[in-house]
């Protein structure tokens, strides 16, 4: 979790829990995931990519590991054009010939970026916020346009976890509640009274309802008072 502290300060508490919950559930999702399935790597993993594709990978001379040659096959690194400024941008080979039109130059603006694992929150929050807390695919789909290694996976994580969703979930059931089970009809029930002194007949003046707690059936039963005596001898099978 390099850096997952650094932004820290400056949000509020329930961002900055959200941003440690999110770096959490990747760390857990990366570690589940082989190297060839973990498309995220780290800042500094990037700048190393970067400092031998911009050197040594340019000299012949240089000899070359393994994973070295697989670099120079799958990355290109963006720098000094007038979207990128100075700053050096790691692009996915795949992603940058997917931006070259019919006669083989590039459009700039289709160029998607490769996110380091550091950068995954801001780069999703920033994306959800512009979307108004859109859901999972909307999210995603913004982030597709600029990003080439950021899964539905990984935005699924973010958003199940922002303020949007978590305050929309039922609260769950308190910790040592156990529900009443009735074994059989007429084990349990429950008992209202309805008043009916407004309109008494025949000096009938309450309604007794009695639902079985298992089957749901209900008994009703007119009772001239609401007196411990008159209902505790009261026979509902009568
Ligand atoms: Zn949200």
């Amino acid at each position: 979790m390099e850096n997952n502290t650094s932004n820290k300060e400056g949000l509020g508490d329930a961002a900055a829990a959200h941003r440690e919950a999110f770096h959490q559930a990747i760390d857990k999702y990366f570690s589940k995931l082989d190297d060839s399935h973990r498309l995220v790597k780290s800042r500094s993993d990037y700048a190393a990519l970067i400092t031998f594709l911009c050197g040594p990978a340019k000299d012949k001379k240089v000899k070359k590991t393994k994973s070295e040659y697989y670099a120079m096959k799958n990355y290109v690194v963006m720098q000094g054009s007038l979207i990128c400024g100075e700053r050096a941008y790691l692009i996915a080979k795949k992603s940058y010939d997917e931006a070259k039109d019919q006669h083989g130059d590039v459009d700039l603006l289709k160029l998607k970026r490769l996110a380091a694992k550091e950068d995954l929150f801001e780069i999703i929050q920033s994306h959800h916020l512009l979307k108004h807390h859109a859901a999972s695919r909307n999210t995603w789909n913004s982030i597709c346009e600029c990003y080439s290694n950021i899964s539905r996976d990984i935005v699924n994580k973010y958003v199940s976890l922002c303020s949007c969703r978590v305050n929309q979930q039922m609260p769950s059931r308190p910790e040592g509640i156990t529900p009443l089970l009735s074994k059989t009809f007429n084990d349990r029930g429950q008992m209202d009274l309805i008043d009916m002194q407004s309109n008494i007949y025949d000096g009938m003046t309450w309604i007794l309802h009695y639902q079985d707690h298992l089957t749901k059936f209900s008994y009703l039963r007119p009772l001239q008072n609401k007196q411990v005596s008159t209902i505790r001898f009261f026979n509902l099978l009568n």
